[in-house]
C-alpha cells in the first residue's frame, strides 16, 4: 500500500486465493499507454498466472491497480473495461483501499445491445 501511495503511475497486479479471501498478490508491470491514468496488466504474467492455476497452482480471483490522485472507487474507465464476471478488483487510492466486484448490470438503464454492463459491488476487505 506504501508502494501504490508513492508511484506516480497507476500500479497493477494480480490477486490469487479463493472467492472471499485473498491469500497473495503479484506484481504485474503497467503496460498501458499512458500508466499515470490507465492500467493494463503485462499480458504474460496473466497468461502464466492462469497456466499456473489450470496446473493446480493458486487461482487468479482479481486484480488490484492504483489511483495516483484519485479514490479507491472503480473509474468510467475502469467500469469501460471492466467484464461482470464476479472477478475481484481492489482499488487503492487516497490513501485507502477498498474492494469491488464487478457483477453484471441488471437495472432499468441498460441500453440495448449492450450486455457487457458492469456494476461494481463494494466487497469485505479481507487480506490476509
Ligand atoms: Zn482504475
Amino acid at each position: 500500500m506504501a508502494l501504490a501511495a508513492a508511484a506516480p503511475d497507476e500500479i497493477c497486479g494480480l490477486l490469487f486465493g479463493q472467492s472471499d479471501r485473498i491469500e497473495a498478490m503479484c506484481r504485474a508491470a503497467n503496460v498501458a499507454p499512458d500508466p499515470a491514468r490507465h492500467f493494463e496488466l503485462d499480458p504474460s504474467v496473466l497468461i502464466a498466472a492462469h497456466r499456473a492455476a489450470r496446473a493446480g497452482g493458486p487461482q487468479v480471483i482479481g486484480h488490484y491497480h492504483s489511483h495516483p490522485s484519485g479514490v479507491a472507487r472503480p473509474s468510467v474507465t475502469d467500469a469501460a473495461c471492466a467484464s461482470p464476471d464476479g472477478s475481484l478488483w481492489l482499488i487503492v487510492g487516497g490513501g485507502e483501499a477498498r474492494l469491488w466486484i464487478a457483477q453484471p448490470d441488471d437495472g432499468m438503464e441498460n441500453e440495448p445491445g449492450n450486455e457487457l454492463a458492469v456494476r461494481f459491488v463494494e466487497a469485505m476487505l479481507d487480506i490476509r
